[in-house]
Protein backbone atom coordinates (compact mmCIF):
# COMPACT_ATOMS: atom_id res chain seq x y z
CA UNK A 1 0.00 0.00 0.00
CA UNK A 2 1.27 3.33 -0.67
CA UNK A 3 0.03 6.78 -0.45
CA UNK A 4 -0.40 8.89 -3.92
CA UNK A 5 -1.06 12.21 -4.56
CA UNK A 6 -3.20 12.20 -7.90
CA UNK A 7 -2.98 16.30 -8.89
CA UNK A 8 -5.69 16.46 -11.47
CA UNK A 9 -8.01 19.35 -12.35
CA UNK A 10 -10.63 17.22 -13.78
CA UNK A 11 -12.91 15.29 -11.84
CA UNK A 12 -13.42 12.48 -14.50
CA UNK A 13 -10.03 11.88 -14.43
CA UNK A 14 -9.22 12.07 -10.98
CA UNK A 15 -12.25 9.79 -10.56
CA UNK A 16 -10.61 7.30 -12.68
CA UNK A 17 -7.01 7.38 -11.39
CA UNK A 18 -8.57 7.29 -8.06
CA UNK A 19 -10.70 4.46 -8.15
CA UNK A 20 -7.97 2.18 -10.25
CA UNK A 21 -5.57 2.90 -7.62
CA UNK A 22 -7.94 2.02 -4.64
CA UNK A 23 -8.65 -1.14 -5.89
CA UNK A 24 -5.52 -1.88 -6.03
CA UNK A 25 -5.29 -1.12 -2.36
CA UNK A 26 -3.84 2.36 -2.64
CA UNK A 27 -4.31 5.29 -0.49
CA UNK A 28 -5.72 8.34 -2.76
CA UNK A 29 -4.73 12.04 -1.67
CA UNK A 30 -6.19 14.65 -4.15
CA UNK A 31 -5.28 18.38 -5.24
CA UNK A 32 -6.98 19.93 -7.97
CA UNK A 33 -4.52 22.99 -8.13
CA UNK A 34 -0.03 23.63 -8.12
CA UNK A 35 -0.45 25.18 -5.14
CA UNK A 36 -2.66 22.98 -3.56
CA UNK A 37 -0.67 19.87 -4.51
CA UNK A 38 2.52 21.66 -2.76
CA UNK A 39 0.78 22.60 -0.10
CA UNK A 40 -0.40 18.54 0.52
CA UNK A 41 2.92 17.57 0.16
CA UNK A 42 4.27 19.58 2.77
CA UNK A 43 1.60 18.34 5.09
CA UNK A 44 1.13 14.70 4.13
CA UNK A 45 4.47 13.61 2.48
CA UNK A 46 2.96 10.93 0.14
CA UNK A 47 4.99 8.35 -1.19
CA UNK A 48 4.73 9.21 -5.38
CA UNK A 49 2.90 12.12 -6.70
CA UNK A 50 0.85 12.08 -10.09
CA UNK A 51 1.50 15.47 -11.60
CA UNK A 52 -1.55 16.49 -13.96
CA UNK A 53 0.46 18.97 -16.79
CA UNK A 54 -2.10 21.47 -17.59
CA UNK A 55 -3.66 22.46 -14.62
CA UNK A 56 -5.13 26.47 -14.13
CA UNK A 57 -2.38 28.96 -12.84
CA UNK A 58 0.41 27.53 -12.08
CA UNK A 59 1.18 24.07 -14.21
CA UNK A 60 2.62 21.00 -13.43
CA UNK A 61 5.88 21.60 -14.80
CA UNK A 62 6.06 24.79 -12.14
CA UNK A 63 5.10 22.92 -9.47
CA UNK A 64 7.44 20.08 -10.00
CA UNK A 65 10.09 22.54 -9.97
CA UNK A 66 8.73 23.82 -6.61
CA UNK A 67 8.68 20.35 -4.94
CA UNK A 68 11.91 19.42 -6.25
CA UNK A 69 13.33 22.70 -4.63
CA UNK A 70 12.15 22.37 -1.42
CA UNK A 71 14.54 19.68 0.81
CA UNK A 72 10.61 18.51 2.62
CA UNK A 73 9.75 17.48 -0.38
CA UNK A 74 12.31 17.28 -3.23
CA UNK A 75 12.52 13.10 -2.30
CA UNK A 76 9.06 12.57 -3.28
CA UNK A 77 9.09 10.74 -7.37
CA UNK A 78 6.64 12.86 -9.10
CA UNK A 79 5.53 11.11 -12.31
CA UNK A 80 4.21 13.74 -14.86
CA UNK A 81 0.67 13.01 -16.67
CA UNK A 82 0.32 14.70 -19.66
CA UNK A 83 -2.09 14.85 -22.33
CA UNK A 84 0.78 16.19 -24.79
CA UNK A 85 3.01 12.83 -26.34
CA UNK A 86 5.53 14.68 -28.00
CA UNK A 87 9.39 14.59 -27.25
CA UNK A 88 9.50 18.05 -26.41
CA UNK A 89 7.36 17.21 -23.65
CA UNK A 90 8.74 14.52 -23.07
CA UNK A 91 12.29 16.42 -22.20
CA UNK A 92 10.79 18.96 -20.09
CA UNK A 93 9.00 16.73 -17.65
CA UNK A 94 12.61 15.22 -17.21
CA UNK A 95 14.14 18.71 -17.13
CA UNK A 96 11.58 20.23 -14.38
CA UNK A 97 12.58 16.87 -12.24
CA UNK A 98 10.08 14.15 -12.86
CA UNK A 99 10.78 10.69 -12.48
CA UNK A 100 8.90 9.11 -15.33
CA UNK A 101 5.77 10.51 -17.11
CA UNK A 102 2.38 8.61 -18.22
CA UNK A 103 0.31 10.31 -21.28
CA UNK A 104 -3.63 10.40 -20.90
CA UNK A 105 -6.09 8.94 -21.64
CA UNK A 106 -4.60 6.99 -19.29
CA UNK A 107 -4.94 3.05 -19.91
CA UNK A 108 -6.63 1.26 -17.49
CA UNK A 109 -4.94 -1.70 -17.89
CA UNK A 110 -1.40 -0.87 -17.35
CA UNK A 111 -2.00 2.38 -15.46
CA UNK A 112 -1.27 0.97 -11.71
CA UNK A 113 1.40 -1.47 -12.90
CA UNK A 114 2.90 1.85 -14.30
CA UNK A 115 2.86 3.52 -11.26
CA UNK A 116 3.96 0.62 -8.97
CA UNK A 117 6.99 0.33 -11.38
CA UNK A 118 7.98 3.94 -10.76
CA UNK A 119 7.53 3.82 -7.62
CA UNK A 120 9.74 0.60 -6.92
CA UNK A 121 12.37 2.55 -9.02
CA UNK A 122 12.39 5.93 -6.85
CA UNK A 123 12.13 3.97 -3.44
CA UNK A 124 14.96 4.52 -0.67
CA UNK A 125 16.16 0.63 -0.73
CA UNK A 126 16.12 0.64 -4.96
CA UNK A 127 18.28 4.04 -4.33
CA UNK A 128 20.44 2.57 -1.77
CA UNK A 129 21.16 -0.34 -3.70
CA UNK A 130 22.06 1.31 -6.80
CA UNK A 131 24.21 3.57 -4.79
CA UNK A 132 25.44 0.11 -3.48
CA UNK A 133 26.59 -0.79 -6.70
CA UNK A 134 28.28 2.22 -8.04
CA UNK A 135 30.69 1.91 -4.52
CA UNK A 136 31.45 -1.70 -5.30
MN1 LIG B 1 -5.62 19.22 -16.42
Amino acid sequence: MSRILVVEDNLLNYELACDLLELAGHRVLHASTGEAAITMALQEQPDIILMDIGLPGMDGFEATRHLKSMSETQSIPVVAVTAHAMKEDAERVFSAGCSGYLTKPIDTRRFVAEVEAILAAASPASRAEAQGNTHE
